[in-house]
């Protein structure tokens, strides 16, 4: 092999080594490879030799482009294996540091404690009716014997829509869709209805103007009192624990006949202390309402009163969740402060 054929093989292996990183060998490879490199040069000059004299030099040149390529090709090898081993080390990534903490989404507390009493009334053979919350003044009032000179129809506790004519009202509680049921479809009726109502009322401890029902209804033959009292416990003690159950204290709705307020047997103290704050002594705390439906509604709905009676009963959603948790504000129900609601185990 010629001296500078030799010359073009240490000064390749130098240029190599000395390219510290990969973008260093680029370009040293281009110099010693490369279409301009010497080795380049020398195949191109092939030509203007002798016949005679050329495939001996060809040889020659090819066997010096495959050195070089070679030793490229290990050179290269290593500088890779060397930036990884850097990338690992520069680019380590710490585990064990701490990480942003990101809030998880969740329903409220009220839209779990309606699934709940959902649950536990489909697994009674309920179904759950749904019905809009813009309603007429018929469903709303006549249908369910509320007169027109009713109180609770005065413009102090309805929102009427404007215009008057249109006769629609956001619904003052779920029994219009009770009455929907009703003309919708024959006995035997076993539904709870949970929804939003709406009464003008101002928001304090008590009160708020847009709250939550639940109501149930039953239509079938031989229902009596004796299957609303005996469902109305079971409620109760699936809502706040064995050994509350409920009374029933006579009262007047128009939508009922007999009717009755529902009272459940203090959660706190279980009618054991005169002292109690939350029943006052007495041993019980209002609930909700019920009664046997009024004849006059089943009527004015195509119900044959011949045949079939039923029962209605109907509670504040808030109500329930301020008894089962102990919550003694309203406000902090319908405020949406996710301290509040994070309590309740969100994204349940
Ligand atoms: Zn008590």
């Amino acid at each position: 092999m010629s001296e500078n054929l030799r010359e073009l093989i240490s000064a390749a292996k130098t240029a190599f080594e000395q390219a510290s990183d990969l973008d260093q060998f680029k370009s040293a490879r281009l110099s010693h490879l490369g279409d301009k490199s010497p080795i380049a040069l020398a195949n191109r000059e092939l030509s203007q030799l002798a016949p005679t004299d050329r495939a001996a030099r060809g040889q020659e040149i090819n066997s010096v482009k495959s050195e070089i390529a070679a030793m490229a090709q290990s050179r290269e090898e290593e500088l890779t294996r060397e930036r990884d081993e850097r990338i690992l080390i520069e680019e380590r990534v710490d585990v064990t540091l701490p990480t942003r903490v990101s809030q998880r989404g969740g329903l409220h507390p009220l839209t779990l404690l309606r699934d709940d009493i959902c649950d536990l009334f489909v697994g009674l053979g309920y179904e759950v009716a749904e019905g809009p919350e813009l309603e007429s003044e018929w469903l709303n009032f006549d249908a369910l014997n509320i007169p027109a000179d009713h109180p609770a129809r005065t413009m102090q506790d309805t929102f009427f829509i404007e215009p008057l004519t249109t006769k629609l009202v956001l619904r003052t509680h779920t029994s219009p869709v009770q009455v929907r049921t009703m003309l919708d479809r024959k006995p035997p009726i076993y539904v709870i209805c949970p929804g939003r109502t709406f009464r003008s009322d101002e928001l304090d401890a008590t009160h708020t103007p847009v709250f939550n029902q639940v109501e149930g209804l039953v239509i079938d033959e031989h229902i009596t009192m004796a299957h609303l009292k005996g469902t109305l416990d079971h409620f109760a003690t699936a809502m706040f624990g064995e050994g509350i159950n409920t009374r029933l204290r006579p009262s007047f709705f128009p939508f009922t006949e007999p009717s009755a307020e529902v009272d459940i047997r203090c959660f706190v103290c279980r009618g054991e202390s005169k002292e109690c704050r939350t029943c006052k002594g007495e041993g019980w705390v209002e609930w909700g309402g019920c009664g046997m439906v009024n004849p006059k509604v089943l009527i004015a709905c195509g119900i044959d009163i011949n045949r079939n009676s039923g029962f209605a009963f109907g509670m504040g959603l808030e109500r329930t969740l301020m008894f089962r948790h102990g919550i003694t504000d309203m406000r902090e129900i319908v405020e949406g402060d996710v301290r509040f609601t994070a309590q309740f185990g969100v994204g349940r």
